[in-house]
């Protein structure tokens, strides 16, 4: 057969999917340069595809620029093409960011995190999600029975992070209906929401191989058991020596790490439309499902906002340090890494500039995606991390999407998601 390879190079946009275009392997030195061209309203593409509303017309061109640095390789060595993608900057025709990149709005919150603290964080994504090439079976969770049952899967799926330079650290049968697990180590923030990406496009191209589907709806089924996105942190300086544990404090966590903890507690009602971003994250958001329902932090609890994870006696003190985390929960698969990973940075970052304390209340979470907008417009400080016509632009995104599919039952809702995610 002829064939010539092909490269793909795109952003996790806004709608939470990976969308670019691809160029033949050979412009790859010019397209280094050039990038691919993009348009304003590209941002606006709903989940479901369509351009529900925009502020940017037909006009305006941008370019997708590939990133050397976030460049996957992966060949799964059967007859199928590699998957061979860049994630890249959006970009202005002069080369500067454009003020809606999703990358770059990461890159300024670790800037800000930087002058409030000198600090950098730390993270690893979580992910749980459906894999559909398995049957559901009685006594699936955790079970040794459902780890043998997915195949081949989940050791493509190892092996892919593994080759796409991410390193895979665990994968497990999870709790819900043919629901599976995978965590990646912890990595410094722009690259762990590159590797947060990876990961997800691994497991969907590993399943796609095998004629399956790895689904990361927050809530394939109504009812069923939630999907959430864990976002693993810690702080260190820039020496990269970890500054998050502190044996003798509430919480064992270092001033630093208690104000970072209270700004993103602070920020947390309004930053739900940002991490949790869809009509159906607000199904998952709901109690006795492992998944938070306040703002709250809390010792090893998964029912918790903020989980203080614990570390364990076998290691000694420095290793302790450098493995005690906090987990983020409020986080779905149908929120870029790149956004997700942003706003907790911008809040943590806005808590250690103002010295914020961990407040005694929790207040609840938004119950569905327009209250978490309303709250989100309501944020000053929001608006600033984000610039006015970024602002606008994830606002009127959101708002469309919720009024799109506003009419459908719960039921319905989640098969609308499970197909998208
Ligand atoms: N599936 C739960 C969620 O939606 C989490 C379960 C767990 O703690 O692993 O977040
Ligand atoms: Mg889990």
């Amino acid at each position: 057969m002829l064939r010539e390879e092909l490269i793909f190079v795109g952003t996790c946009d806004i709608a939470g999917l990976v969308r670019g275009k691809g160029f033949p392997a050979a412009e790859l030195p010019a397209r280094r340069k050039t990038g691919i061209g993009w348009t304003h309203s590209n941002l606006m593409q709903t989940c479901f595809g369509p351009i529900l509303d925009t502020p940017f017309g037909t006009g305006g061109d941008l370019m997708i620029v590939p990133d050397p640095s976030a460049e996957v390789h992966v060949d799964f060595r059967d007859d199928t093409p590699a998957e061979h993608f860049f994630l890249g900057d959006i970009r202005e025709p002069d080369g500067t960011p454009w003020v809606c990149c999703v990358r770059e709005f990461l890159r300024r919150s670790i800037v800000a995190l930087k002058a409030a603290s000198g600090l950098q964080l730390l993270a690893a994504f979580e992910h749980e999600f459906v894999y559909t090439g398995v049957e559901d079976l009685p006594g699936h969770a955790y079970s040794l029975g459902a780890f043998r049952r997915q195949g081949v899967f989940g050791e493509m799926l190892m092996a892919a992070i593994r080759a796409a330079s991410a390193k895979p650290d665990s994968f497990l049968a999870e709790y819900g209906p043919r629901q599976y697990e995978m965590t990646v180590s912890p990595v410094l923030a722009l690259i762990a929401a590159d590797q947060g990406v990876i990961a997800r496009e691994m497991a969907r191209g590993a399943a796609f191989r095998l004629g399956h589907r790895a689904v990361f709806s927050p809530m394939p089924v109504a009812d069923g058991a939630g999907a959430g996105v864990h976002i693993h942190f810690s702080l260190q300086d820039e020496a990269g020596a970890p500054v998050t544990f502190d044996a003798d404090a509430p919480y064992n966590l270092s001033p630093a790490a208690t104000h970072f903890a209270a700004g993103l507690l602070h920020h947390m009602p309004a930053i739900c439309a940002i991490t949790a971003p869809s009509p159906v994250s607000y199904l998952r958001l709901t109690p006795n499902r492992w998944a938070p329902t306040e703002a709250d932090i809390k010792m090893q609890d998964r029912s918790a906002a903020l989980r203080v994870c614990p570390v364990f006696a076998t290691y000694d003190e420095q290793a302790r340090a450098a493995q005690f985390n906090l987990e983020f929960r409020v986080c779905d698969a149908a929120a870029s890494p790149y956004m997700a990973l942003g706003a907790m940075i911008f809040a943590g970052a806005d808590g250690i500039a103002r010295k914020l304390e961990l407040p005694k209340t929790a207040p609840p979470l938004p119950h569905s995606l327009g209250e978490a907008l309303d709250v989100m417009d309501a944020s000053d400080r929001v608006k600033e991390w984000f610039g006015p016509i970024f602002f606008e632009a994830y606002l009127r995104h959101k708002r469309s999407e919720v009024a799109y599919v506003a009419d459908l039952d719960p039921q319905a809702l989640c098969a609308r998601y499970a197909d998208v995610y």
